[in-house]
């Protein structure tokens, strides 16, 4: 089975790096794919999902944390300002804070509820222009506004490496980046490069095609 295959290769991964057993969480991006194959994975046991737009999380979740206890929920694509509620609603955490005015959206909405998301600020280390993410010589600058202008606590860096290079130049550099401003969470690793992301660090790697087979875009929408 799939999910169990990957997990296998998280361990032996996890152990080949030297790392404890269970330091790297991994997060089943469920994202177009049919309910089938998510409420499967759920009863294996699975708990820790990804979905990255608010709206087809808000479709599909509700229903299944209604049928499964201790579901988690990751937000791990771009966030819009005007759905900050929404998304505190749904997700345990966000993988993607990248700007200010995202920032102070949050410290608003998190200071009303008076609990917090988990909090990753998304990197573009490869500064390529379509793509989301604080570029790497603004990183600490970021950081340090989350934390002091908006007290908002920060786990960790998050990265979507350019398609077409070595993944783990970037993973190193993400790591390096969180490590200078001393945080431990390090979201990185997809279906393709997740083994190299647990060699270099990754705390949350998110895997989905791997876990579930080829998306399909017209479900769920
Ligand atoms: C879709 C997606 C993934 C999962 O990609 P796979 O290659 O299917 O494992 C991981 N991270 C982000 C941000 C995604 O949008």
């Amino acid at each position: 089975m799939a999910l169990l295959d990957i997990q296998q290769r998280i361990g032996v991964a996890t152990k080949k790096a030297d790392r404890a057993e269970g330091s790297v969480r991994l997060i089943a991006v469920s994202k177009v794919q049919p309910n089938a194959r998510v409420a499967d994975v759920l009863e294996q046991g699975h708990r820790l999902f990804g979905e990255n737009r608010v709206q087809e999380a808000a479709g599909k979740w509700p229903d299944f944390r209604a049928e499964f206890t201790g579901v988690q929920v990751h937000l791990i694509g771009p966030l819009q300002s005007n759905k900050v509620n929404q998304a505190l609603e749904l997700f345990e955490a966000i993988h993607t804070v990248d700007r200010e005015k995202l920032a102070k959206k949050l410290a608003d909405a998190v200071q009303k509820r008076g609990s917090c998301p988990e909090l990753f600020i998304q990197v573009n280390t490869g500064e390529e222009p379509q793509k989301a993410g604080v570029l790497p010589a603004e990183v600490d600058s970021f950081v340090k506004t989350c934390r002091e202008t908006y007290n908002l606590p920060i786990a960790g860096l998050m990265v979507i490496p350019p398609v077409n290079e070595e993944p783990s130049l970037h993973f190193a550099l993400l790591a390096k980046m969180a490590a200078r401003n001393g945080l431990d969470g390090l979201s990185m690793g997809m279906s393709s490069d997740f083994e190299r992301a647990i060699a270099l660090g990754a705390t949350h790697i998110r895997v989905g095609s791997a876990i579930f087979g080829e998306r399909v875009p017209s479900v769920n929408l």
